[in-house]
């Protein structure tokens, strides 16, 4: 028995103005109103619940996920040359150029009087067909290598 049944019967004995009856019946028609709104309102905050208890599972899998992932990338980074070089996992522990713009893996490719260093990520995509830079002529991947692990040591 909820609470506004325990005032209701206990009024419904009394001798009232019926104008007092009218007043406590609309009372009592809010009061059931509300305690209808609450039990809905507190369904739907068990729901959030469970939503909010799913969603911390997903985020800390995610922040789980991206440590794994973090550890697994990390490289050292060198710019040098209009060039990111990197060395980590992912290059065999080797330096090699990369764009410094997206970070994508740079292409080497060796032309009569000169090389052209170009992005193969979305730079490629770019009127200018992803070009990071020219090389002098006879610089060549090995020796800018060799020059970052100068910088290195
Ligand atoms: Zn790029």
């Amino acid at each position: 028995m909820s609470l506004i049944d325990v005032a209701k019967s206990t009024l419904t004995g009394l001798a009232i103005a019926d104008t007092l009856k009218e007043r406590l019946s609309l009372a009592f028609d809010r009061a059931s109103e509300l305690e209808s709104q609450n039990t809905s309102l507190q369904k739907q905050v068990a729901v959030l619940d469970v939503q909010v208890a799913n969603i911390t599972i997903d985020r800390d899998k995610a922040q789980q996920e991206l440590k794994r992932l973090q550890k697994e990338h990390e490289e050292e980074t060198i710019i040098h040359g209009l060039l990111e070089f990197r060395r980590g996992k992912r290059t065999s522990n080797k330096w090699l150029p990369f764009c410094p713009v997206f970070h994508a893996p740079a292409g080497i490719n060796p032309q009569s009087n000169r090389t052209v260093v170009y992005c193969i990520g979305e730079c490629s995509k770019k009127p200018n067909a992803g070009l990071i830079t020219y090389l002098s002529q006879g610089t060549t991947l090995e020796s800018l290598v060799a020059k970052v692990e100068r910088m290195v040591v």
